[in-house]
């Protein structure tokens, strides 16, 4: 039987359930659902980690609760990002699969606007919905907050964090004084309580301790490498330790098909497990990997998201996340339930500094540790080769063969055969093309700057806002004045980027961001200190992406 139908929820909502492969609540799901649906309507908290299922927490309580005859808005969901949003709509959508007429409309900042109005003309009861954006929509009277029973703030440590408070406190002043509110987060900031005070009475609580962030169990280790020897790099590591089990992180899902490609042709246990994937088709790899008959699995971050698999060895990382937040959920995966387990990093000269950004972040010790030299793997290799021969039956192909080439081996004895056997493999076995020495030199960066040259930088702006490092850079240099030739590196990462400008700007640059905003979320830019101190905010930003129609300061794109 189905867990979740303990819970309360309808048995059209179960058997939705049963279709998209939920079989077991989540903690926050088992505790939360039940309060929600029980206590209707009423003020709700929720606290948990990233990733622990908390959309379907409120989601699925919400489909039940939500009359779909009646056409008004009675939810409305905000959230911080437009990935987010759309992700919640499609949950959503998915949930109320068997609610034939309860139409789900997700808006956001940065995509045509007329659209979204069109859309939401069509009686729509649930709206998802990034604060810069609705408030565009309450204003131009797009949207009836009229009728809204429940207000969902998702994510609010994330929405509080890209400067969208005085949005929300403005759309909820349109919104009728009895609604429920219920609010969803992964941390408790002080701010959040002062909204809690303000907006919520006596409000019903689930709170899911976080994982330990530094488990004592799990090892931390990298080596050095080149990008194009990681995977070399990684056989040896799989060679050596033939009872690893483990998931190994890649950032996309066209390396994850890759690597598994690669390590499947020369003979490993790997599969895929991404994002693209049939749900049917992840339904089978995790079960092969549960049944043991897959070793490695090669997988996106949000792939591995529902992955529930306790005894893994190794938790390996082709590239380090983007967020170093997410670094903690991927190691998490090892070392669990008292055993011991190895999250290990394939870093490139260039990577290096952000393990010593992980290592002041989540306050856990990194050891760097070298790749397995040639030597050691050949022995092993022939010894894996020798099992398999002995291991193959002989077919009746063989048998023919065998009969037609005898005759060649009869001046040779057995020892010679063998010996000869060994000697033409051994450079298929061990391929002259591999490098002997993988590793290479911490610190070892390619290009020696004087560093002590440059300031460096923080801002809250990435590749989710859809702009290049030459754009990045000029969008910085319009806003601070500085010229582009006066600018040094750009480390560009998904939600920020780091970038160095020279020391002789050293007036206060980030004081030109105050007051600039993109696409209704305030600037945050602020210069990272060469000592040890960390910059105050941890959080990790995401913000909405590309520009508001109004906003001017949009770069053009060069041409190429
Ligand atoms: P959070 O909001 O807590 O960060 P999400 O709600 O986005 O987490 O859920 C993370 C992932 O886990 C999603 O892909 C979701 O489909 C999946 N998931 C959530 N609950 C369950 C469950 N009970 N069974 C299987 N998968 C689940
Ligand atoms: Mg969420």
């Amino acid at each position: 039987m189905n867990e979740f139908s303990k819970l309360g929820l309808s048995t059209t909502t179960v058997d939705i359930l049963n279709q998209l492969g939920f079989e077991k609540p989540t903690q926050v799901q088992n505790e939360a659902i039940p309060l929600l649906l029980g206590n209707d309507p009423c003020d709700f908290i929720g606290l948990a980690q990233t990733g622990t299922g908390k959309t379907a927490a409120f989601g699925l309580p919400l489909v039940d609760l939500i009359d779909s005859d009646e056409p008004f808005t009675q939810a409305l969901i905000m959230s911080p990002t437009r990935e987010l949003g759309q992700q919640t709509a499609m949950q959503l959508e998915d949930f109320s699969l068997n609610h034939k007429n309860l139409n789900v409309e997700v808006v956001y900042g940065g995509a045509a606007i007329v659209n979204q109005i069109k859309a939401l003309r069509k009686p729509t009861q649930i709206i998802v919905a990034t604060p810069g954006r609705l408030l565009d929509l309450i204003k131009r009277k797009s949207v009836n907050l009229d009728y809204v029973k429940y207000v969902v703030l998702d994510e609010a440590d994330e929405m509080l964090n890209m400067g969208f408070k005085d949005a929300i406190d403005q759309i909820l002043s349109h919104t009728p004084g009895k609604r429920a509110t219920w609010l969803f987060s992964a941390t408790m900031p002080p701010e959040i309580r002062k909204i809690i005070k303000k907006y919520m009475s006596n409000p019903k609580e689930v709170t899911i301790n976080r994982e330990e962030k530094s488990n004592k169990d799990i090892s931390h280790k990298y080596v050095m490498t080149k990008t194009a020897n990681k995977l070399p790099a990684l056989r040896r590591f799989l060679d050596l330790q033939p009872e690893m089990r483990g998931v190994m992180f890649c950032r996309t899902r066209r390396e994850t098909q890759q690597i598994a490609e690669d390590l499947s042709s020369l003979g490993y246990n790997t599969e895929a497990l991404h994002g693209e994937l049939s749900q049917q088709q992840r339904d089978n790899v995790m079960k092969r990997f549960k049944s043991k008959s897959i070793q490695l699995l090669i997988a996106t971050d949000v792939a591995a998201r529902g992955i529930d698999v306790n005894d893994l060895t190794h938790v390996l990382h082709h590239t380090l996340p983007d967020q170093l937040e997410s670094y903690t959920h991927r190691s998490g995966r090892t070392g669990r339930a008292g055993k011991k387990g190895i999250s290990l990093a394939f870093i490139n000269p260039r990577e290096g500094k952000r393990i010593t950004e992980l290592e002041r972040k989540i306050q856990v010790k990194f050891e760097h540790i070298e790749v397995p030299g040639v030597e050691s793997i050949r022995e092993q290799r022939v010894k894996n080769w020798v099992a398999e021969i002995v291991s193959t039956n002989a077919d009746p192909t063989a048998e023919e063969i065998y009969k037609s080439i005898v005759g060649e081996f009869e001046h040779l004895s057995k020892s010679d055969i063998l010996k000869k056997l060994i000697a033409s493999q051994i450079d298929h076995l061990v391929r002259s093309e591999e490098e002997s020495n993988l590793n290479e030199k911490v610190g070892g960066s390619p290009r020696q700057r004087d560093k002590s040259k440059f300031n460096r930088y923080f801002i809250n702006v990435g590749s989710v806002d859809g702009m290049s490092r030459a754009e990045i850079i000029q969008y910085v240099s319009k806003i601070s004045r500085v010229d582009a030739k006066f600018f040094g590196e750009l480390s560009l990462q998904k939600n920020c980027s780091y970038f160095e400008i020279d020391k002789r700007y050293d007036d206060d640059i980030s004081s030109r961001f105050k007051n600039i905003h993109l696409d209704g979320r305030s600037i945050r830019m602020n210069r990272e200190d060469r000592s040890d101190r960390e910059p105050k905010s941890k959080k990790k930003f995401r913000p909405e992406r590309k520009f508001h129609k109004k906003d001017h300061r949009k770069p053009k794109r060069r041409k190429r």
